[in-house]
């Protein structure tokens, strides 16, 4: 269950594309929804003030709604690429018929109430606040000159109306672009917070916490990865089964605290020793340790199995009941993936370990190597 969680956080969580994705879709809904609501009050308008003068745009606005809500109907069934084009290209030309509508003098106050909603509908509650109280004092003011000039049919007479037109052309642009802008910074700042908080998630996730090595489920990623590489015949792969000898006797007898004192010099031991980039260590489980090194064959793999099992020895922890040498010593299992070889993925490891087992029967504190092609030992 955990682990079905974890997985699903660290496939889904981290990948940027998914979330952009999402973003997408989410946006898209957003501002075709938004599209369709907002040509409503201009609809409205156009109906109650002078259905005959506006019947152009009034049905230009019925084929933007019906475009719109497409849109949000493409994102339902999965054609989200489309339905962004979709709204895009709706918006544009709106925004454009809506343009020329303006310079004809027509519906420009109802203009403040679209960008209102707009902005209201995804714009973070903070900003929406302020952005209301601006729309409020525009609104008093359309009302002012409204009441004070009103006569006739215009609404606004001249010059107060070409004044009143020109500020709310640019106040409308500057609302619209700064509002964007604000909305653009709080939805990157969002996003690097959430891949940052998936990052170390997933760190979390595939840490040993008690070495700081990686752990099984790393590995298992690991090996994946290069197990593909080499069996498209790029590189060999060796595995190192490493198992620290009569451990259970060390905790019994130094106590557990030591024991995982024990683990964690050897874990940095691991990790000093393992120069290359490619070079990968892991906590496989309680006192075992694999190494994993990419496009290194059978001679690399027993030189460097060989330098662990000497550096573990040269440590000096000591263990009274560790054989001749009377400190912490280390077994290793060997196996090597030659490039032409196919076998099954989890061989490698089965063998490495088959080797240890060897290594574990043949006296401890020793490297032995196993063909992959060799038979089962155990
Ligand atoms: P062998 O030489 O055959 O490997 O003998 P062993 O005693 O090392 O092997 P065995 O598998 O019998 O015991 C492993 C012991 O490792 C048992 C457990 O007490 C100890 N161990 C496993 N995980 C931890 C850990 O995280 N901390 C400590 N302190 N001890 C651990
Ligand atoms: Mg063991
Ligand atoms: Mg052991």
């Amino acid at each position: 269950m955990l682990d079905k969680m974890i997985d699903e956080i660290t496939r889904t969580g981290t990948s940027v594309e998914t979330m952009r994705l999402r973003r997408q879709i989410r946006l898209s809904n957003q501002v075709g929804l938004f599209g369709a609501v907002a040509t409503v009050p201009y609809q409205l308008f156009y109906l109650v003030y002078d259905i005959g003068y506006f019947l152009p745009v009034f049905v230009f606005n019925l084929l933007f709604i019906a475009v719109y809500l497409s849109g949000l109907l493409l994102n339902r069934s999965g054609r989200h690429g489309y339905a962004r084009n979709l709204v895009l290209i709706n918006a544009c030309t709106q925004i454009f018929v809506v343009t020329y509508f303006i310079g004809a003098g027509a519906g420009v106050q109802l203009f403040y109430f679209a960008i209102g909603t707009i902005l209201a509908l995804i714009i973070r509650q903070d900003y929406a606040r302020s952005l209301a109280v601006l729309l409020g004092l525009v609104s008093v003011l359309y009302l002012f000159c409204h009441f004070r000039f009103a006569q006739g049919t215009t609404p606004i007479p001249s010059p107060w109306g070409e004044l009143a037109y020109g500020v709310s052309a640019v106040f409308a642009v500057m609302l619209a672009g700064g509002y964007s802008y604000l909305f653009r910074v709080a939805i990157d700042a969002a996003e690097t917070r959430l891949v940052e908080s998936n990052r170390a998630l997933e760190k979390l996730s595939t840490t040993d916490p008690l070495t700081g090595l990686a752990n099984r489920r790393r590995l298992d990623q690991f090996l994946r990865k290069e197990w593909a590489r080499t069996t498209r015949r790029e590189h060999a792969l060796s595995v190192l089964m490493c198992d620290v000898d009569s451990f259970k006797l060390f905790n019994d007898i130094y106590g557990h605290q030591a024991g995982d004192e024990c683990l964690r010099r050897i874990g940095t031991l691991l990790d000093e020793i393992l120069q290359r980039p490619s070079d990968f260590a892991a906590r496989y489980g309680g006192e075992e340790f694999v190494v994993v090194l990419p496009q290194t064959g059978e001679e690399g793999a027993r030189y460097m199995a060989e330098q662990i099992r000497a550096a573990v020895e040269t440590l000096a922890i000591p263990h009274p009941e560790s054989g001749v040498a009377s400190v912490v010593t280390l077994s290793v299992g060997v196996s090597t993936l030659a490039p032409e070889q196919s076998p099954l993925s989890s061989q490698l490891l089965a063998q490495a370990d088959a080797a240890l087992y060897q290594a574990k029967a043949g006296g401890r504190n020793r490297v032995v190597f196993l063909n992959i092609d060799a038979p089962d030992n155990y």
